[in-house]
């Protein structure tokens, strides 16, 4: 089934998603609270298209894997085909900007990392990648920086801004694109900054995008 992108105007993407193409570490504070080197390259992962669910559904936490964690990240929509692209060609190509839960079964990941195994089962798996709508670029202005939090029961647990990100995100998806061709509906996550923590049955998390976007969803 095609996962269709929703605008916050309440309209719909006529390109369907294909993949989701997200950043590890790239808030200098989240590489630390896990232990983590900050990267001197962005480390790439994708997300396919079958682990894409609407962030307002609620969340399903994966049975008998451990601990799943939330990663509220800045959401970028592409509007048009980039390979080896250039900052204009990438700047001309984002047609939103939304939120996303990069949800992670940490304990899963942690495991496979001691191991030096890929992690996509901890990342990738059907529902790991709860989606916004999208703020449409049109209505913004990118040039200033953008912010966002995210309340845990009404009690904030993370916030960023894109001035705190170790690759901005127009030179990260320049990046991106000499390694994967980004397409039309394809969404790319830029990472998360601190705060981050495990999903837990009940939890109410609520998401804004600055003074541009709000949401709210459950666990189950
Ligand atoms: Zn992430």
């Amino acid at each position: 089934m095609q996962y269709l992108h929703k605008f916050t105007d309440g309209s719909t993407y006529h390109f369907p998603l294909g993949k989701v193409v997200c950043v590890g570490r790239n808030y200098a504070e989240h590489a630390k609270e896990l232990n983590n080197p900050v990267p001197s390259t962005p480390i790439l992962f994708i997300k396919p298209a079958t682990s894409v669910v609407p962030l307002t559904d609620p969340l399903v936490i994966p049975e008998g894997q451990g601990a799943c964690h939330f990663e509220t990240e800045l959401a970028i929509l592409i509007g048009a085909s980039l390979r080896h692209a250039t900052h204009e060609q990438v700047r001309d190509a984002i047609a939103g900007v939304g939120l996303a839960f990069d949800l992670t079964l940490r304990d899963l990941q942690s495991t496979l990392k001691e191991k030096s195994l890929p992690w996509e089962i901890a990342k990738s798996f059907d529902g790991a990648c709860p989606l916004s709508a999208f703020v449409k670029a049109a209505e913004l202005n990118l040039e200033n920086p953008l912010h966002f939090s995210m309340k845990v029961d009404g009690k904030l647990q993370q916030q960023g801004s894109t001035d705190d990100m170790i690759t901005p995100i127009i030179p990260l998806i320049a990046y991106m694109s000499q390694h994967f061709t980004l397409q039309a509906g394809d969404v790319v996550l830029t990472g998360t900054p601190a705060g981050v923590g495990p999903l837990a049955s009940g939890m109410t998390l609520a998401v804004e995008l600055t003074g541009l976007y709000s949401a709210e969803t459950n666990v189950r």
